[in-house]
């Protein structure tokens, strides 16, 4: 008898974790077809002559033991790790130790690093802490006048909240006060959603912003500034101030591309340039995928035993027959946030007295900042001399990651490589962070889907979610892939999950979608 193979739609880290267990767990044969010209999907590292690009900072961290062991398995932890490090995420803490021999990063290529974080806010055209205290540092920041108004206004809040919150802008003001909220939260959510903050649902500000630092920084600030409950909280946010984190040698890709040189070598298959565009089913069971080869044009039939998709299930379902209008109509509903990041390569910062006296190029300590200032429209710098040094080819130089969140096709989506990349650059020069006579050389990357959001249609996401756990065959797994707000270990387990009912012939998916509920750490944006 032939072997099962299962179709894996996508070779990021869901894609190719499903791909690894298969081959480690079953007997059912891998395939993975990935869209694009490398694997790692949103978690990949993009190489620009020489110097790399991590879209977004990937921190490596996870509660689960299982995806930090699976990990530190492909990626051995750096030299001094043996005895335990002790590594955090969003004041998640756990320690960390290298079961095996540990590698040496000078020499040995296979490393997963030990890094301190190391992140600030610009606003003011001024550092504040982050997590934000209100120390005496970022009360001279924010001046008499703002500081003044910030506390009448949170003391105003607590003695008239707004009756019913309506909005996620009603749910910020009844928590900090009118001022805190523009001061630190209006424009900086709204960057990133692209949404006015009162469109935004408040059971939406519950969810997630929980998960997002400043805002507890700043509740725990204005707390202790205006509480007795000053111990605990005040305990906490010191201890996240020395954050560490694991990450590749070479960025997260490196993590990609080793799991993927491990599932060939283990009989997987990996089709690269391969797009999805038409699933056919059978009844209640998927019976292959039709994948549009990019460098032919041409249509290729595969017939698989099972499928593994990580696309978006927007254009999962936009491939599909006889789709229920109901279904249809939620997936075309669903919104995405999209991407573009501008890697910048200076000769040095222009940010003064902020520099490492050891640093090159007038660099500053931080991993990523986020940039709060109104008259500009970037969102994130990252700096990715200090997430790896190997990152960059030369050391003398600075290589910087400009965020900003979009719409796929808006005014920033259209422009140009070449007006972009001036376009971020004036931006820089605009907040005083370089001159524009030290950009050496730049490049510009969009990238679609990159945040699934949760308005549009997704109120009502159980009529999709109930229609496509039908085929039993078919396992939704990863972000895109189930639409949800998930990190890389949250992306893996769904995949290790739904691998594992697949060798236990559970039919139920409820486990898999059970993965990431408790809603309560996500990348930090
Ligand atoms: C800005 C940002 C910061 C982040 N920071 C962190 C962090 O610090 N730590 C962390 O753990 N996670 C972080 N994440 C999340 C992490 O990137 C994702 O969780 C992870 O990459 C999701 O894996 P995935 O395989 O589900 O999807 P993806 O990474 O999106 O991979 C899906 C793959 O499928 C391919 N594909 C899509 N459609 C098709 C098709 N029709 N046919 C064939 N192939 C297709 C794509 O090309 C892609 O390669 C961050 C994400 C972003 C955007």
């Amino acid at each position: 008898m032939p072997p099962r193979t299962a179709i894996v739609i996508g070779a990021g880290p869901a894609g190719l974790t499903a791909a690894y267990e298969l081959l480690e767990k079953t007997d059912v044969r891998p395939i993975v077809f990935e869209a694009g010209d490398d694997v790692g999907g949103l978690s990949r590292t993009i190489e620009y002559k020489g110097n790399r690009i991590d879209i977004g900072g990937h921190r490596f961290f996870s509660r689960s033991d299982r995806v930090m062991n699976w990990w530190q398995s492909i990626l051995p932890l750096q030299e001094g790790a043996e005895r335990g490090v002790e590594v955090s995420y969003q004041n998640k803490t756990r320690t960390v130790s290298q079961e095996g021999p540990a590698a040496n990063p000078e020499r040995d290529e296979r490393v997963m690093l030990v890094r301190e974080r190391v992140s600030r806010i610009f606003f003011l055209r001024k550092f504040f802490a982050y997590p934000v205290s209100l120390s005496l540092e970022t009360l001279s920041n924010l001046g008499p006048v703002r500081t003044v108004k910030i506390g009448l206004s949170y003391l105003g809040i607590r003695i008239r909240p707004r009756p019913q919150e309506q909005s996620l802008e009603d749910f910020f003001v009844n928590r900090f006060g009118n001022e805190l909220y523009r001061t630190f939260f209006k424009d900086y959510t709204e960057k990133v959603w692209g949404v006015p903050c009162d469109e935004i649902k408040p059971e939406w500000g519950s969810q997630r912003v929980k998960g997002l630092s400043v805002t507890k920084a700043i509740v725990h600030a204005i707390r202790s500034r205006f509480s007795r409950d000053e111990s605990i909280g005040q305990k906490r946010s010191e201890t996240s101030l020395i954050e560490r984190f694991l990450y590749p040698k070479y960025g997260p890709g490196q993590m990609w591309r080793e799991v993927a040189r491990l599932v060939r070598e283990r009989g997987g298959e990996i089709r690269m340039g391969r797009t999805a565009v038409a699933i056919r089913t059978d009844g209640d069971r998927v019976v292959g995928v039709d994948f549009r080869n990019e460098a032919t044009g041409e249509i290729e039939r595969v017939d698989g035993d099972f499928v593994f998709s990580t696309m978006p299930m927007q254009d999962l379902v936009r491939g599909m027959k006889d789709v229920p209008e109901r279904v249809r109509r939620v997936a075309e509903g669903l919104v995405y946030r999209d991407f573009i990041t501008c890697g910048l390569l200076l000769r040095k910062l222009a940010i003064r007295g902020e520099g490492r006296p050891d640093a090159p190029a007038g660099l500053v300590p931080d991993n990523w900042i986020y940039v709060q200032e109104r008259d500009v429209r970037i969102g994130r710098l990252q700096i990715f001399n200090n997430w790896s040094p190997w990152l960059v080819r030369d050391p003398g130089t600075v290589w910087l990651g400009l965020e900003y969140f979009c719409n796929e096709g808006d005014d920033l989506w259209r422009m140009s490589d070449e007006e972009f990349r001036k376009f971020a650059t004036a931006e820089l020069a605009k907040i005083d962070v370089i001159d524009p006579a030290d950009v050496l050389d730049g490049v510009v990357i969009r990238v679609p889907k990159t945040y699934p959001a949760y308005f549009g249609s997704y109120d009502d996401f159980g009529v999709l979610r109930e229609w496509i756990d039908r085929f039993g065959n078919l396992y939704l797994v990863g972000r895109n892939g189930m639409h949800r707000y998930n990190n890389q270990d949250h992306s893996m387990l769904t995949a290790m999950t739904a691998v594992e009912n697949l060798r236990d012939g559970v039919s139920s998916k409820d486990n898999i979608w059970a993965v990431n509920t408790e809603e309560d750490y996500h990348e930090e944006k």
